[in-house]
């Protein structure tokens, strides 16, 4: 499976080669404000940051909203119209949009996965699937930021006149994300170790946690195309009765069944398991409200994790 998802990778390189050759034949209209690159994202946490850093330069548009999970997402025939319609796609790759990728085999625009521009000794891989990698990068600020670079060095090359204003802008931006990164670590630093556990859905904080140094049960592996099964929830409730996990999350873009499952398994175990909120996971929130940012999700999650679980350890005393 993995070679297959490297040597899409190697074809949509060949083909943006291809492109630019040709767009340089053509003398396309130079990139301003009044003619801007049109760009489209798979996911909010790649087209946000990009119009922050992009500005005026870009018209960023995201295919998958709040509460849409990228592993079973089918692009719609008005998805595909504006993917067609891109002068570039962005999207995360490491088989996160697994119903797309026949879309960006397909389509003849640029797709670049800016997720397998990291170097492979830097992804985790999927614990339950050998030779899988885990795609939940995002999470990971500071590798982010490599999956960001990629993405605004094609952009620097397709808008060479405006290459220093993007390269100050990312500069500014990720200058942002070192103090996410900062805050982040710190505030988790403030849980005794053995506190530091965090129970969710699906497996997409392995990342959060090897940044934050917090130990993660996810209920679901990587993708939720596969069903949880009760030996999955049994063995949870096993770990955190085990534990004395005192908080565990719903994800914003994965059904809560199974969490719920937990909760009421535990407290046949005599554990009281608070449920800790929603946590964005996948998707990110509304836009225009701070969890609508990469960064105002990031620091939601952080706040959320951090209080549920020093809270509920306050309320144990
Ligand atoms: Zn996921």
């Amino acid at each position: 499976m993995i070679f297959k998802i490297v040597g899409t990778g190697l074809i949509s390189i060949s083909a943006i080669t291809a492109l630019v050759a040709c767009g340089n034949n053509e003398e396309e209209a130079v990139v301003s404000e009044e003619n801007p690159i049109q760009v489209v994202a798979t996911i909010a946490q790649i087209g946000e940051p990009l119009e922050e850093i992009g500005g005026d330069l870009v018209e960023v548009e995201t295919v998958m909203g709040p509460g849409v999970d990228p592993h079973v997402y089918e692009p719609s025939q008005s998805d595909i119209q504006l993917l067609q319609n891109a002068d570039v796609i962005f999207y995360n790759g490491l088989h996160l949009e697994a119903q797309m990728s026949d879309v960006f085999n397909n389509i003849d625009v640029n797709a670049i996965a800016v997720g397998e521009s990291i170097s492979t000794g830097d992804l985790l891989e999927d614990e339950e699937e050998a030779g899988m990698d885990d795609p939940h990068i995002w999470f990971d600020v500071r590798l982010w930021q490599q999956a960001l670079d990629t993405a605004v060095e094609q952009l620097k090359e397709m808008a060479p006149n405006q290459a220093d204003l993007l390269e100050e802008n990312k500069q500014a931006y990720f200058e942002e994300l070192e103090e996410l990164y900062t805050y982040s670590t710190e505030t988790f630093s403030k849980i005794p170790s053995e506190q530091r556990i965090l129970v969710t859905a699906h497996d997409a904080f392995q990342y959060f946690g090897q940044m934050n140094d917090i130990e993660v049960i996810g209920l679901q592996g990587l993708s939720t195309e596969a069903e949880v099964g009760i030996s999955d929830i049994q063995s949870t409730i096993e770990t955190i009765v085990d534990k004395e996990v005192s908080a565990v999350f719903i994800e914003s873009s994965v059904n809560d069944s199974s969490i719920q499952a937990v909760i009421e398994g535990a407290a046949g175990s005599g554990l009281e398991v608070e449920l800790g909120g929603t946590l964005y996971s996948d998707a990110m929130g509304d836009e225009g409200t701070e969890e609508g940012t990469y960064i105002g999700m990031y620091r939601y999650n952080v706040d959320t994790i951090y209080h549920a679980l020093t809270d509920s350890e306050e309320d144990t005393q």
